[in-house]
């Protein structure tokens, strides 16, 4: 069966929250909005003359702000303020355009993502200000494109992430999982099972990736393993950054990789010493090469443990992918292991848990969920629990008993930390009628 791709861009449907955002728009700027943009947190903007880029948020937390269109965007890594992150998407797309002078914009930011959660708030909000700074200047990418471009300006704001984010934000589809790869980048269904839903649960921990240096670490330890996996197989060190590049240009599979692993990295912490000397490399090349900006302060780094967390994660993703093919229904409770080995190689391996997180990942597993894991970069933020539909209701009751309402504060948040999620669809733009 061949099915039509969804459109990028769609015809508006009025709800409550579009007429909000409306607005606000409207007291904001004193006209009408030309077109709304949704990726999936969302944004509407006008194109003028006004030689500025102005931003206002419905959140009074994020406050307005206008940069100038005669200077070039700059992003201060070091003070991640919610609009460098709209900056970046803006920055992307005048770079692959080579645009020299932006025309003005006004937009109004309305976002419904937790942010700091996992759930990819920021990249919401980069892939939504690619998306109308392409719509303003009247250019036109497809979803591919816009995810790469989106990808790639997101690290201006510090954080040296792939490009899961902001390629499921783009080309996600209602109804379908997606199996999301790379070079070249694209999405394949994934079936999930009948019988089973997926309930988001959020710890409550806040954390900005942009603001510490954890997320940036583990990119380091994952490309100084690259390297070392490389040199030992007598491969040019020098092409390759991430680590799944090495079972590409061998040609391997993961579990080969994971052998490999063993065979070339040891389980304890490498100095910088140690890995110039491996790499034969100087301290001043580690430092600019190998290091960022927010992790020149790091002495120990442990290789083996984060690179068998990505080369075992990088199998059980395939592995998931299979059982859905097969017999996702029958075989349920497979999905639900590897939801929870998942989760261990997170919490031990790569380190990127934290009490709460665990402790509301054992909640989920008692309470009825057939699997449960960290979600996002981790270090707080959501859980995500395979739960069996017919006990949804009883798990969301014992989540809540044994979560939430015993902290004032969590219960304050429950309602937006607790819920079922679906797959949905991508980022779009919308137009009046
Ligand atoms: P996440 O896991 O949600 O992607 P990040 O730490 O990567 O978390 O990014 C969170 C940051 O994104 C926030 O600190 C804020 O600067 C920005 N952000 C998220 N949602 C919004 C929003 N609705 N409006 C403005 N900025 C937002
Ligand atoms: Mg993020």
């Amino acid at each position: 069966m061949v099915t039509n791709p969804p459109k990028l861009k769609v015809a508006l449907v009025d709800d409550e929250r579009l007429q909000n955002l409306k607005n606000a728009f409207e007291r904001q700027y004193g006209g009408a909005p030309l077109f709304y943009a949704c990726a999936p947190g969302r944004v509407n903007l006008i194109v003028n003359n006004s030689g500025t880029i102005q931003l206002a948020n419905v959140n009074p937390l994020y406050n307005h702000i206008t940069v100038s269109c005669s200077e070039e965007i700059v992003i201060d890594r070091a003070n991640p303020k919610w609009y460098y992150y709209f900056l970046c998407g803006v920055k992307g797309i005048q770079e692959k355009f080579g645009i020299t002078r932006l025309p003005g914009m006004s937009c109004v930011v309305d976002g419904n993502i937790p942010p700091s959660s996992g759930l990819s708030s920021s990249s919401a909000l980069v892939c939504c200000a690619g998306l109308v700074t392409m719509e303003g200047n009247q250019q036109s990418l497809s979803k591919v494109d816009l995810a790469e471009i989106c990808a790639k300006c997101e690290c201006y704001i510090g954080t040296e992430g792939g490009g899961m984010d902001q390629s499921i934000s783009f080309l996600a589809e209602k109804g379908t999982a997606k199996l999301i790869e790379f070079e070249p980048l694209r999405a394949t269904d994934v079936r999930l099972p009948d019988g089973a839903m997926f309930v988001i649960s959020n710890c409550c921990v806040e954390m900005n990736k942009a603001a510490c240096s954890h997320f940036n670490s583990r990119v380091v330890e994952c490309r100084i393993a690259t390297k070392m996996l490389a040199k030992a197989k007598g491969l040019n060190q020098n092409g390759f950054l991430k680590l799944a590049e090495v079972p590409r240009e061998m040609n391997a599979s993961q579990e080969e990789m994971l052998a490999l692993v063993d065979e070339v990295l040891h389980p304890e912490p490498y100095s910088r010493e140690e890995i110039c000397k491996a790499l034969g490399i100087t301290s001043q090349q580690f430092s600019t090469e190998l290091l960022s900006a927010n992790t020149q302060h790091v002495t120990h780094f442990k290789l083996h443990q984060r690179a068998k967390h990505v080369y075992g994660e990088a199998a059980r993703v395939l592995r998931f992918k299979s059982v859905c093919d097969c017999a996702p229904t029958e075989s349920i409770q497979l999905l639900g292991d590897l939801m929870n080995q998942s989760h261990a190689s997170c919490r031990d391996l790569y380190e990127c848990s934290c009490p709460e997180l665990d402790q509301l990942v054992d909640i989920c597993l008692k309470a009825g969920a057939l699997g449960s894991r960290l979600t996002g970069a981790g270090w707080g933020g959501c859980a995500v629990s395979m739960v069996p539909s017919d006990k949804v209701p009883s798990f969301l009751q014992a989540v809540r008993e044994a979560y939430y309402l015993p902290d004032p504060r969590r219960a304050a948040m429950e309602k937006q930390s607790l819920f079922v999620s679906k797959p949905g669809g991508g980022a779009a733009i919308y137009l009046e009628k």
